[in-house]
């Protein structure tokens, strides 16, 4: 089996898809690992440290000629895979609902499409779970960002000259990212708490040593639904959100939102009428920019400010942690790959659970149900 690993082109991303170390270990699976020189000069690996790991290095043409399985981080064009053998896979994050041409175009071209965040969070494909990994490190650049935004401390400070008090930091949505930007913002020294529709929620975020905020007596609001992912919440339910959130908001410094709900808009969490109640100077990173936004009037990549408010968000979060990001990306397309590999066939065969669960596009046609319905 060849396995192409392609330098990405959409503007704003670093990541690699492949690390000298999962290069090696592909090697090692009985895998040929071509990778496009250049590939992940801004991920701090050479194409040096590539060849030595055993990869061939050349231009995208000599990479692609002849591939099995294309490696992106996100999905290539589908126009410039000419070469690749007929029924190839294509591993990326695919973002199929928002790039749903490009997924046609990949089933047009004969090519298998496997996205890697409909991985199901399942406990055996954990180690496959490309959203954790990129999350986890989303919540924590969140937390740096923002506090290097701000332009005040985060730990309470004792000086000669006077105290310092700490920041108080509110983190909305605790999942993965969520819970990293909890961490962070403890490792710093702020004042924590945090807010979720998932009730189970609660108990993580005290064990982080922070202070849930929940709404409370509204019927209905387990807000879990399939595969552990939130719901859309009844009307009553948002409206006492908003109230509380309101209430609480007005007293922080810091705020992180994540919340996400798979396959749609993100929900909008923070209205300009509640940016106005908090203090000037306070910072809010929308982790959701790039998804529609968590917050009222964040723009990516840009840091906004209304009411003396400062608000941010980047559009490629993990991009901004190129070396770390690839790193783990790339473990996860290998231990993928490894999970799946077939001695005697020489390449992944793929079990049907998972398989029907990440397959956007095989034999001509778009075949994943969750583009289909
Ligand atoms: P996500 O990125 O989809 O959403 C982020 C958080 O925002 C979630 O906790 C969600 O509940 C919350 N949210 C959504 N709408 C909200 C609202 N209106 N107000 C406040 N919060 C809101 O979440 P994620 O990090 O991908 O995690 C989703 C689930 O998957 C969790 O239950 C997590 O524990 C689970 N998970 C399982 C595995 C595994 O077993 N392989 C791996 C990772 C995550």
């Amino acid at each position: 089996q060849r396995i192409a690993v392609l330098k990405e082109t959409a503007r704003g991303e670093t990541r690699v898809s492949a690390s000298p170390e999962t290069v090696k270990k592909l090697v090692a699976l009985g895998a040929e690992v071509a990778v496009e020189a250049g590939a992940g000069a801004v991920a701090s690996f050479s194409d040096e440290e590539f060849r030595n790991a055993g990869a061939q290095v050349g231009p995208a043409s000599e990479v692609l000629s002849g591939a099995d399985i294309v490696f992106g981080v996100q999905g290539p064009d589908p126009a410039a895979l000419s070469g690749v053998k007929p029924g190839a896979w294509v591993v990326a994050i695919m973002d199929p609902f928002g790039q749903r041409e490009r997924v046609d175009a990949y089933a047009a071209a004969g090519l298998e499409a496997l996205s890697m965040e409909f991985m199901p969070r399942i406990t055996r494909a954990q180690s496959m779970d490309v959203l954790s990994s990129q999350s986890n490190l989303s919540g924590y650049k969140a937390v740096i960002a923002a506090a290097d935004t701000y332009g005040r401390a985060f730990p309470m400070m004792m000086t000669a000259a006077g105290t310092v008090s700490a920041a108080k930091v509110f983190v909305m949505g605790v999942g993965v990212a969520g819970l990293q930007a909890i961490a962070t913002a403890r490792r710093l020294g702020a004042q924590v708490s945090a807010t979720d529709v998932r009730a189970a929620t609660r108990e993580q975020i005290l064990s982080l040593g922070a202070k849930p905020i929940f709404v409370e007596n509204v019927a209905g609001i387990e807000g879990e639904g399939a595969g552990g992912y939130a719901t859309e919440m009844s009307e009553e339910y948002q409206k006492a959100q908003a109230e509380l959130v309101s209430s609480h908001i007005a007293k922080q410094d810091i705020v992180i939102t994540t919340a996400l709900i798979p396959g749609r808009a993100a929900p909008r969490l923070i209205s300009d009428v509640q940016i106005a109640t908090m203090k000037p100077g306070s910072v809010i990173f929308d982790l959701a920019v790039a998804q529609g936004g968590n917050v009222e009037g964040s723009v990516p990549d840009q840091v906004v400010e209304k009411h003396g408010v400062k608000i941010m968000g980047y559009s490629n979060t993990p991009a901004h942690l190129a070396a770390d990001a690839s790193a783990l990306y790339a473990r996860n397309l290998f231990n993928f790959l490894s999970a799946f590999w077939d001695k005697e066939q020489g390449g992944p065969v793929l079990d049907e659970e998972i398989g029907d669960a990440i397959r956007l596009t095989q034999g001509g046609k778009v075949v994943n149900p969750r583009l289909l319905a």
